[in-house]
């Protein structure tokens, strides 16, 4: 939406917290005055972008102070005023935030000087204190981008880099796809706006060219789920053009993107997820090899649901994802849908769950611990966390996920120190591997473990890709 006003903000609120709106009000005022006289590179009045930045979270239906912060997180950087002056007029909870966001607001990724190597691992960390922050610094950006056609051609590649490669993956981490995908899309059309051009046609014209066999999915797949009072909502997902741009990256045709398009079917519980599945595959032909269970095995990041790609009407392939609407919600928001959920326990919930249940938020913790030097630091995050991901199944079936370029290694201290340091040898798809074997997407891993193994050898820290693995290791061959 474009030129957003304070009642468009106003509105959303009374949606979801209408007894904060006056304090809300109260923040907005605040900060327009303190940004008067200052100007946008497009030549609005500064205080569109703190605008911006409030309705993108208030969209999240984020908590009071961070919707407040996020209209005052320019004026510490930008104004007279400091955070003593907000902790004053608001609260601490909100000069925290601002503080933290400012705290980050210097960085750039792009360039190669120590102090910038510090404030990316700033920004990284800030996450393990107050995950508010990165969502608000996270929005900030996702506005900035949005306006990046006012900044010099070096400004919008630099942004659209440091965005690719720092603030898609965060966005990821946490699971928020609306973000990333739309950072994505953004960052791609300043990068290779050539690209981005063509592709967004190419997919125009699939869309178009489907949209008759979609409907007559959709209705099809309600009546029958109707019959059988499942309650539910069917809608069209497109994969956005970033998506593609990766697929056709990697050798794969247009044709061959089973889910450039698909459908979306969300039912009230995960009963009736597997009872959808088998009408849906009742009706349409699945094709072999094609089903993934992201319920039973969800992603690191907390996504569940069930895909299964089918032969549609005209023969054509369509990819169906079935899930609860809770889950529709985790995939969509990620851990801000607790914002929602838990109201004003939110912020505790989030910081736990982080813990508890996001793999990354661990790893982050591992490498900030064994990391002095903030160089190795942000390189060991690109290479580990940042990077792509592989998929590896244990023989129980589960699925590990690790970075690109793990070994068996990795995978056995993945499971546990015990097994790691036990380690003899490993098997892939029943047959033995180099113990520095590098894993692929879907191998299934056996570790040979022995009791009375001499533990993990001199050389194996070299052969580990995984901070967890090399920390271990290290562990074991002091005692
Ligand atoms: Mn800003």
């Amino acid at each position: 939406m474009n030129n957003i006003t304070l009642q468009d903000l106003i509105n959303l609120l009374e949606e979801y917290n209408p007894e904060e709106i006056g304090f809300v009000k109260k923040a907005y005022e605040y900060a327009e005055d303190l940004h008067s006289g200052q100007f946008r590179q497009s030549g609005e009045p500064y205080i569109s972008h703190p605008l911006n930045v409030a309705y993108i979270l208030a969209e999240l239906h984020a908590d009071r102070d961070t919707v407040c912060a996020g209209l005052l997180h320019d004026t510490l950087e930008d104004t007279e005023i400091s955070k003593e002056d907000i902790a004053h007029d608001f609260n601490q909870d909100i000069a925290n935030l601002v503080a933290g966001v400012t705290k980050l607001a210097k960085m750039n990724f792009s360039s190669k000087q120590e102090q910038n190597y510090a404030n990316t691992r700033k920004i990284i960390t800030g996450i393990t204190e107050d995950v508010r922050i990165i969502i608000i610094k996270l929005a900030d950006r996702l506005h900035n981008m949005r306006t990046l056609q006012f900044k010099s051609r070096f400004k919008q590649e630099e942004n659209a880099l440091e965005t690719m490669e720092i603030f898609v993956p965060l966005a990821y981490y946490i699971g928020a796809y609306r973000i990333k995908s739309e950072l994505e899309d953004l960052s791609l059309q300043y990068l290779r706006p050539d690209m981005y051009e063509k592709i967004k046609e190419k997919k125009l014209r699939v869309e178009e060219d489907s949209a008759d066999c979609l409907k007559e999915m959709l209705s099809t797949i309600r009546n029958f789920l109707s019959d059988r009072r499942i309650p539910n909502e069917i809608k069209v997902r497109t994969k956005n053009i970033y998506g593609i741009y990766k697929r056709l990256n990697e050798g794969h045709k247009i044709s061959d993107i089973h889910d450039l398009l698909s459908i979306k079917i969300m039912v009230d519980e995960i009963d009736n997820c597997y009872r959808t599945l088998g009408i849906i595959h009742s009706i349409y032909h699945p094709v072999n090899g094609k089903f993934k269970d992201y319920i039973c095995n969800p992603k690191t990041n907390m996504y569940q649901s069930l895909h299964t790609t089918v032969f549609g009407p005209e023969d054509r392939l369509v990819q169906t994802q079935i899930r609860t609407f809770e889950m529709d919600k985790i995939a969509s928001f990620g851990l801000t849908a607790y914002w929602d959920a838990e109201k004003g326990n939110a912020r505790v919930v989030m910081q736990q769950d982080l813990k508890d249940k996001f793999q990354f938020f661990n790893s982050l913790l591992e490498m900030d611990a064994m990391f002095g030097d903030n160089q190795e630091f942000v390189r060991q995050v690109k290479s580990e966390l940042f990077a792509d991901k592989i998929y590896a199944y244990t023989t129980k079936g589960e699925i590990l996920e690790l970075p690109k370029g793990s070994t068996p290694i990795d995978f056995a201290y993945q499971l546990s120190t015990d097994i790691g340091n036990t380690m003899v040898g490993a098997f892939v798809n029943d047959e033995v591997v180099p113990i520095d074997y590098t894993l692929q997407n879907k191998d299934r891993v056996r570790i040979i473990t022995d009791d009375l193994s001499f533990g993990s050898r001199d050389d194996w820290e070299s052969k580990a890709h995984t901070s967890l693995a090399k920390r271990k290791i290290r562990e074991f061959n002091r005692i």
